[in-house]
């Protein structure tokens, strides 16, 4: 089986296109849909067809792009089957959990509902691959405009029990802000404070904080850590249970 190639670009203002390339079959998706002009260049400058387009969420940042990057290329979308009213232009509407095929890759949708009810991550198992859309971002997670806490931290545990190799790519450049909100809550993790300063250095230089892991995020990411002692210790809450710990970090960040 062949590697993935994958290209990362910044869309909108703070969004990222990603091409997902199978140099063997030749095929090409794109992870959502924010710009299509974006994507469109993006094609050009690696001399790729896009076959196929994968989504994470219906917001318009998110699928922007389908109706005109469709009638270019004919490419088909493919979309969580639960949401496929909210998703324009889909074609092909898939269950969570099983698979589908693009080119030789197995491809499967992870149920995280809590940014919207009908959100998915999609998993390359075999490249130990992730694409968590608004789900999971780098030091964060999506607000809460459709699902509870306990739904995003459950959707949350689910793609944190993956791999750690797994590696991440998400719908948006937030991490040196969430950097910031993160040592508010999380001071004392020194991996944290080395992440941190790394962003801090990626961002200096236009570089993207993008990709990153499960294993870094679970290290690193206080919203992955509701169950850590120094974070509780901060917000009081040392006898609380996930959820509400979560719940807490989730309010405080909404308001940081
Ligand atoms: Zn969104």
């Amino acid at each position: 089986m062949t590697n993935l190639e994958i290209y990362q670009f910044n869309c909108r203002p703070d969004n990222f296109g990603l091409l997902v390339h199978d140099p063997e079959i030749g095929v090409t998706a794109s992870i959502d849909t924010p710009d299509g002009d974006a994507i469109n260049q993006a094609l050009e400058e690696k001399g790729w067809t896009l076959s196929h387009i994968l989504l994470t969420h219906h917001h318009y940042d998110h699928v922007d792009g389908n109706a005109a990057l469709k009638k270019k290329w004919g490419a088909v979308i493919v979309g969580n089957e639960a949401d496929a009213a909210r998703l324009p232009e889909i074609d092909l509407t898939v269950k969570c959990g099983s698979p589908f095929q693009f080119g030789a890759h197995e491809v499967r949708f992870i149920d995280t509902p809590g940014h919207t009810i009908g959100h998915v991550a999609i998993h390359f198992a075999e490249q130990k691959l992730l694409f968590t859309g608004d789900a999971l971002f780098s030091l964060g997670c999506g607000r809460l405009f459709e699902g509870s806490a306990r739904q995003m931290l459950q959707s949350l545990n689910t793609l944190a029990a993956l791999p750690d190799e797994t590696v991440v790519y998400c719908g948006h450049e937030y991490t040196q802000s969430n950097a910031a909100f993160a040592l508010s809550v999380d001071p004392e993790n020194e991996q944290l404070r080395a992440r941190a300063n790394e962003i801090d250095q990626l961002r200096a230089k236009g570089l993207p904080t993008l990709p990153t892991t499960i294993g870094a995020e679970k290290a690193t990411n206080p919203f992955l850590r509701a169950g850590d002692a120094g974070i509780r210790a901060v917000l009081g809450m040392a006898d609380a249970d996930d959820v509400a710990v979560f719940a807490e970090i989730r309010q405080r960040k909404d308001s940081f």
